[in-house]
C-alpha cells in the first residue's frame, strides 16, 4: 500500500479549512491529518479533531480553551502555533486569514515542510524573504489561490524566457455593475455578499473594493517572480478562466474550472499528480458564453495600488496590506464609508517613507506601525 501524506492543517474553521477538510475527507486512502489549528473556534475545532483523530491540536487564543472536548491534548497560544507548523510532515497547508497567517507558513518552510499555500498576506508582505528561504530550506511553495494555481498549473518552466505576461481574472465583485455615484450608500452586508465565491468577510470585501486583486498582484509577482509589467488583470465575471499564461509565439495557456477551492486545494496537494475528484465538472455548452472587460479603475481605485506597491516590492506591499486590514475592518464595523477604505489605505501609503526589511521580524514592525497609522487616519474621518 502506497504511504499516506501526513498533511497539518493551519486555520482549520475557516473557508480553506473547511474545503480542505472535505478534500480530506473524500481523500482518506491518500491523507493522514496530523495536526489542525484554529484560533477561536473551539467547538468546531473539538469536532475537527474527534472526526479526523488528530494527534497534534492548537488553539491560537488561549481565551476559548475551556470549551475544549476533543479526544488530544490540547496547546494553546502562538508559540504553541509555531511549533505545530514546524513538525515534520509532507505539506501544511496555511488557511489562515491575514497577518497571522505570516509566522506560522514561515516556521513551516524554514523547517524544509512544503506548504499549501492560501494565506496571500504571506507573500504579499514578506514575497521575497519568503521564497528566498524557501529556497534555501528546499521547501516547495504550492499556492491555493485559484488565480495562482491558474497560473502554476499554466507556466512552462522550460520556457519561462519566452513568457510573454500572465493575465489574472477578476469577478469584478458585486458591484462591477453598480454605478459610481451610489458606491458612497454601499453597506458592510452588501459588500460580503460575492458573486461566485463563499469566502469570509474580510477577503469578500476586498473583492467588493478589488483590493483582492491588488494583492494577487504582488502575490504573483513574488510566486513567479514576474516584474509588474509582465502582470495583468482582466474582469471576467463568470469566473470560468483563473488565470492565463501568454508566450511570444501568441500562444496562451488558460486554466478552466469551475469556482471550488477544492480544485486548487486538490492540485497543492497532488502536486504533480492529479486524481479523480467526485466533484461537479464544467460543462461549457451549459455555461454558452465567457465575458470579459477592462478593469474600471475610476470605481475600484485601490487595484492600482497592485502595480504601484510593487516599486518598492520589499515595504509598501507590507504597508498597503496593513492599512487595507485596519480600513477593511473600519468599514466592517460602520466606522467608515466604503469609498474611505481607499483613501485610508492611500494616505497610509504616503506616509510611510519606504525602508527595506531584513527579516520577518521588520516585516511585522512595519506592519505594525502602518496599523497604527491607519488606525489614526481612520480616527480622524
Ligand atoms: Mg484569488
Amino acid at each position: 500500500m502506497k504511504q499516506k501524506k501526513n498533511i497539518i492543517l493551519l486555520g482549520s474553521t475557516g473557508s480553506i479549512g473547511l474545503s480542505s477538510l472535505r478534500f480530506l475527507r473524500e481523500n482518506e486512502d491518500r491523507f493522514k491529518l496530523i495536526g489542525v489549528s484554529a484560533h477561536n473556534n473551539v467547538k468546531l475545532l473539538s469536532q475537527i479533531v474527534n472526526e479526523f483523530n488528530v494527534p497534534n491540536v492548537v488553539l491560537s487564543n488561549p481565551k476559548n480553551a475551556n470549551g475544549y472536548f476533543g479526544n488530544h491534548e490540547l496547546n494553546v497560544g502562538q508559540s504553541s502555533l509555531i511549533d505545530l507548523a514546524k513538525i515534520n510532515c509532507d505539506i501544511v497547508i496555511c488557511g489562515i486569514i491575514g497577518m497571522a497567517g505570516l509566522h506560522p507558513s514561515y516556521a513551516a518552510i524554514s523547517v524544509g515542510n512544503n506548504i499549501a499555500l492560501a494565506n496571500k498576506e504571506t507573500l504579499v508582505a514578506a514575497g521575497k524573504i519568503f521564497i528566498d528561504k524557501s529556497v534555501k530550506s528546499k521547501a516547495k511553495i504550492l499556492p491555493v489561490d485559484s488565480e495562482h494555481s491558474a497560473i502554476f498549473q499554466c507556466l512552462d518552466e522550460q520556457n519561462i524566457n519566452n513568457l510573454d505576461f500572465i493575465t489574472l481574472t477578476a469577478s469584478g465583485g458585486p458591484f462591477l455593475k453598480t454605478p459610481l455615484k451610489e458606491f458612497q450608500k454601499i453597506k458592510p452586508k452588501d459588500a460580503v455578499k460575492h458573486p461566485v465565491w463563499k469566502m469570509g468577510q474580510k477577503i469578500s470585501v476586498d473583492s467588493a473594493t478589488m483590493f483582492n486583486k491588488a494583492l494577487e498582484v504582488i502575490e504573483a509577482s513574488m510566486l513567479f517572480e514576474l516584474n509588474s509589467n509582465k502582470i495583468k488583470v482582466i474582469v471576467h465575471p463568470e469566473h470560468i478562466i483563473h488565470g492565463l499564461v501568454h508566450y511570444k509565439d501568441g500562444s496562451i495557456i488558460a486554466n478552466l474550472g469551475i469556482p471550488d477551492m477544492i480544485t486548487p486545494l486538490s492540485v497543492a496537494l497532488n502536486w504533480p499528480l492529479r486524481v479523480d475528484l467526485k466533484t461537479k465538472k464544467l460543462s461549457l455548452s451549459t455555461i454558452g458564453n465567457l465575458s470579459f472587460y477592462e478593469p474600471d479603475f475610476s470605481k475600484f481605485p485601490g487595484l492600482k495600488f497592485g502595480w504601484e506597491a510593487l516599486e518598492n516590492p520589499y515595504c509598501s506591499p507590507i504597508v498597503l496590506n496593513a492599512a487595507n486590514e485596519i480600513a477593511v475592518d473600519a468599514f466592517l464595523k460602520n466606522k467608515i464609508k466604503f469609498t474611505e477604505i481607499y483613501n485610508i489605505v492611500e494616505k497610509t501609503l504616503n506616509f510611510y517613507s519606504p525602508s527595506k526589511p531584513k527579516n520577518i521580524g521588520d516585516v511585522i514592525e512595519i506592519d505594525k506601525i502602518s496599523r497604527l497609522n491607519s488606525i489614526n487616519f481612520v480616527n480622524m474621518v
